[in-house]
């Protein structure tokens, strides 16, 4: 399988390159040249399998031979197998037609787990065959860091070094990261914001001789392999209320847009998919788009779903140059009326096309508490606030009655208790598996927000939190 580049400039690269090298050498992010497609009967041949292995027959025409069959399947297998649930990801019915898709049984309760667990296996495989060591940056506001640690612990491949703003994550969120006791593990508490962390990140990598010796790599969300092992879970669940039989709708609560995209790839597979519905918090601005046509920057607010607190989604760069039929002048040129004018100029097809396919609604806070009191009151479910704009967000698309809707569920409640405690009065409890982080030691190293220490602190070989 080859992969080619939304700006049009950089290199077509194989599977085993793509993940290696996250975003593309020209500002890009890397999709498939051509997509896989299933049948009818072959998308009916999935039902009844479990989750490792309509992953399997939804992944590997991605990985091609980059990874031989058998060790797929044997890395899959390793990868889902420290989820909480023996489904994997299990679909819970809600109400007439609506069932809730439950991401949060991963190892740090949030979907990214279900793409992450894969890529660490798949790293570790493809690095030790080549026989080389990657040092891991990143900088977190929350559900990401714990996620990447989590898939990376242990690796003798990788070292992980996680940025996070000293004092400005949630307690749980910081306690699954710096509890974890891994000698390849590093979590740097940064004297300042989440920006200012992802800055430094970015420093890092534009220092060439930095990211050279150390060989530096991403798990960022751009990053192809994350969206193709989010593509299993479409499957799955639409497998399992009937498709291709049955029409099915997806409802997604939605940040950078890389999970609603696995949507669109699916249905681009050949998965009968009727509408993806995108909920968002009052970072509204893909309502904006998809109601209108109006993508452009307003500044970021703080939300009760701070996954979502984003403005700049970019994996939209994917979709934008799908619907373009692969035309990466359309994404040059939009992508730079962004950067100038912070608003996105494209070809009016686009929407129109756009259109046909999503449904977008923002939802404040208050509506967010309120959807939570409700689902709490009439199904006695707890959901997290990120959940909540994607149930109220699939209300408001009025789809018809025959269509069964699926509202991903991207994380566990107790992720979120002060929200989940102010709409219900009711404190979600941590799993058992998870509850020794509340009293666990932690580890991490508190830096100023300086670049030259933080990269002094990543060069020293010794540094470890184990
Ligand atoms: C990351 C995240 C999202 C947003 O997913 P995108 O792929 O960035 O759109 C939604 N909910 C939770 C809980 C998350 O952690």
């Amino acid at each position: 399988m080859e992969y080619i580049s939304t700006r049009g400039e950089a290199p077509v690269l194989n599977f085993e390159e793509v993940m290696l090298a996250g975003l593309a050498d020209d500002g890009g992010l890397y999709v498939p040249l051509e997509w896989p497609k299933f049948s009818t009967d072959e998308i009916l041949s999935l039902r009844g399998l479990s989750y490792p292995e309509i992953a399997e027959y939804v992944i590997s025409p991605f990985v091609d031979n980059a990874i031989d069959v058998s060790t797929q399947r044997k890395l899959i297998k390793l990868a889902y197998q420290n989820f909480g649930h023996s489904s994997v990801a299990p679909l819970r019915r809600l109400d007439k037609n609506v069932s809730i898709l439950e991401l949060f049984h991963g190892p740090t309760l949030a979907f990214k787990d279900f793409a992450l667990q894969l890529l660490g296996c798949f790293f570790e495989e493809v690095l030790r065959k080549r026989g080389e060591r990657v040092t891991i940056v990143g900088a977190t506001s929350g559900d990401t860091g714990s996620a990447a640690i989590e898939a990376c612990k242990n690796r003798d491949t990788i070292d992980i070094f996680i940025l996070h703003p000293d004092q400005r994550t949630s307690e749980i969120q910081r306690r699954q990261m710096t509890t974890v006791t891994a000698k390849n593990v590093h979590n740097i508490a940064i004297q300042g914001t989440f920006d200012d962390c992802q800055d430094l990140v970015k420093g890092m990598f534009r220092d060439r001789k930095f990211r050279e010796t150390m060989n530096l790599s991403a798990v960022n969300s751009i990053n192809w392999a994350r969206i193709m092992a989010q593509i299993v879970y479409y499957f799955s669940s639409a497998v399992a209320l009937g498709a291709p039989e049955t029409k099915v709708a997806y409802s997604v609560p939605t940040g950078n847009f890389g999970d609603v995209f696995a949507g669109y790839a699916a249905k681009k597979m050949g998965l009968p998919i009727y509408k993806l519905i995108v909920g968002t918090n009052s970072n509204d601005i893909l309502e904006r788009f998809f109601e209108s046509g109006d993508m452009s920057y307003r500044a970021v607010v703080p939300t009760l779903s701070p996954a979502m607190d984003i403005q700049v989604s970019s994996n939209f760069e994917r979709l934008l140059f799908d619907l373009a039929g692969n035309d990466a002048d359309v994404v040059n040129t939009a992508m730079a009326s962004f950067r100038d004018l912070g608003l996105m100029k494209y070809p009016p097809e686009i929407l129109s096309l756009a259109q046909e396919i999503f449904y977008a609604s923002s939802v404040d806070d208050e509506e967010t508490l309120r959807v939570i009191k409700s689902i709490w009151e009439d199904f006695d479910i707890l959901i997290d606030p990120h959940t909540a704009t994607a149930i109220s967000a699939g209300k408001k698309a009025s789809l018809e009655s025959e269509v069964e809707m699926v509202v991903l569920s991207t994380a566990h409640p107790a992720k979120f208790p002060d929200a989940v405690i102010r709409a219900t009065a009711k404190k979600p409890e941590l799993p058992q598996r998870l509850s020794h982080i509340l009293d666990a030691p932690e580890f991490y190293t508190k830096l100023p927000n300086d670049l030259e220490a933080v990269m002094d602190h990543i060069r020293q070989p010794a540094t470890s939190q184990g």
